[in-house]
């Protein structure tokens, strides 16, 4: 039989990883980028003698490909993908390619929101614990150029829609859905059901022994599990109810009950804020629970734990006034729980790139505790008109140091000017991390 001809679509840190790992079995690789290459990638690339191309697409060399492994950037509209599938050439995720090679136990965390708290998390759980445990996906290194080397027994994967669109047979242990709200449905043909159906694809491969984390408030996951009735355990969490097996908030405790073990830790023992962050501890801690970390381990983990940038991270107190930095919060979910997290006068700077917004879920929230509004945005007609009738005060710019000067002028002692903006952040910035940076930079300038 002749070689197989993988051809890998994406220069990214997943699509290097994969062509790394294709040769390494043996494969015949070709990458194809249509965008440059970053230069650490192109020299990974030549150091490995692996041929690829940028710029382009050659059409011919792609099509004649036995299986293509795609970027979860490159939507399946695009006509070159549409040719490969109507000739009926397999398209994976490098997350789907990398499984094959490695007999490590996967535990896959998604959901619209959460994703990169709880994967951080449950790693760092699992890796304090002594657990030889590795973390890919959505996050940090490329899985398939860490299976080359295949040595952890488990890997936390964030996995996004996008890929769990291109999995097939990956088997996952252990699985968490944090929430689902809308997101991202440019990319799912305006149907939530579409975006829903992706983020099931997490228990296809569901086995009645593995373990299944949920919410237990979001209704469009209880909807889905009705219609489907998986046979898989299942450990729901809630803000509301207690479930057992499973975990739940008790005066202001984090309770879990997973395989006779139980945790029982205050949230004010922990360095995570707010009813969003309560949800990903108690389903970070089900996942530690599932694979045997002992309770005290979790403990000490959780207490010693650090989030990534960017998530409801202080950015600094100038006159008696906290800035918080949430730039991350891309979607009005976030934001929802943003604004509930603070207990303090909010004086909310939002605004960027509109992603279809429905606001409504914020009125509540906004007239209760957002005391003035900063849209930071090239276009903000949108929140002007739905929040100028709820909040007194409204001002727009396009400069981060005008919202911050703006903040301080409107603000008193004991308040919060939080930078949650609900939109994405290519209006104005390289993305959302440039955004979060330049913020905190200028609160450190009024210091
Ligand atoms: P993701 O990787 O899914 O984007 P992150 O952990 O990076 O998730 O958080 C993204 C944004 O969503 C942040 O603003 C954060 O405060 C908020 N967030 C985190 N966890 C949740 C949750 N469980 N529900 C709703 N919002 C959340």
């Amino acid at each position: 039989m002749s070689v197989q001809q993988i051809v890998i679509l994406g220069g990214g840190e997943s699509g290097v990883g994969a062509a790394l790992l294709a040769q390494a079995k043996g494969f015949d690789v070709f990458l194809s980028d249509r965008g440059a290459l970053k230069v650490a990638y192109r020299d990974t690339l030549e150091a490995a003698g692996i041929p690829f191309e940028e710029g382009q697409h050659t059409e011919e060399r792609i099509l004649a490909a036995t299986e293509v492994v795609k970027s979860p950037g490159i939507p399946a509209t695009v006509p070159l993908v549409q040719k490969l599938r109507a000739q009926g050439t397999p398209i994976i995720s490098e997350i789907e390619f990398a499984a094959r090679y490695t007999n490590a136990k996967l535990i896959g965390i998604t959901g619209s929101n959460g994703k990169t708290t709880t994967t951080l998390l449950t790693y760092h759980l699992l890796k304090t614990a002594g657990l030889h445990v590795g973390l890919a996906g959505n996050i940090g290194d490329s899985f398939a150029a860490q299976v080359i080397t295949d040595s952890f027994d488990y890997y936390v994967l964030e996995l996004s829609s996008f890929q769990l669109d291109d999995m097939y047979q990956t088997h996952l242990n252990v699985m968490v859905l944090l929430n689902i709200t809308p997101d991202h449905l440019d990319r799912y043909n305006y149907s939530f059901q579409n975006y829903v159906d992706s983020k099931f694809r997490i228990l296809q491969n569901a086995q009645p022994q593995n373990d299944f984390i949920y919410f237990m408030e979001s209704q469009p996951i209880l909807d889905e599990l009705a219609k489907r009735q998986p046979d898989v355990r299942q450990l729901p969490i809630s803000l509301e109810a207690s479930p057992s097996p499973g975990g739940y908030m008790a005066d202001g405790r984090l309770i879990t009950q997973n395989k006779q073990h139980s945790v029982s830790i205050s949230q004010s023992d922990t360095p995570l804020r707010g009813p969003h962050n309560a949800l990903n501890m108690l389903a970070a801690i089900l996942v530690a629970q599932s694979v045997g970390v002992a309770t005290e381990a979790i403990e000490a983990g959780l207490k010693s734990f650090q989030n990534a940038a960017h998530r409801l991270e202080p950015a600094g107190t100038v006159n008696g006034i906290q800035f918080i930095n949430d730039s991350k919060a891309t979607n009005v979910d976030s934001v929802f729980y943003a604004l509930s997290s603070m207990d303090a006068p909010i004086i909310w700077v939002a605004g960027g790139q509109d992603k279809g917004n429905d606001y409504s879920q914020l009125d509540e929230l906004v007239h209760k505790k957002v005391k003035a509004l900063i849209c930071l945005g090239v276009d903000n007609h949108k929140l002007v008109d739905y929040f100028g009738g709820t909040v007194s005060s409204v001002y727009e710019t396009q400069d981060v140091s005008d919202a911050i000067a703006k903040g301080l002028e409107w603000g008193n002692p004991g308040d919060v000017v939080l930078l949650s903006p609900a939109c994405a952040s290519f209006d104005l910035f390289k993305n959302y991390e440039d955004r979060g940076n330049q913020f905190k930079a200028a609160v450190q300038k009024m210091m």
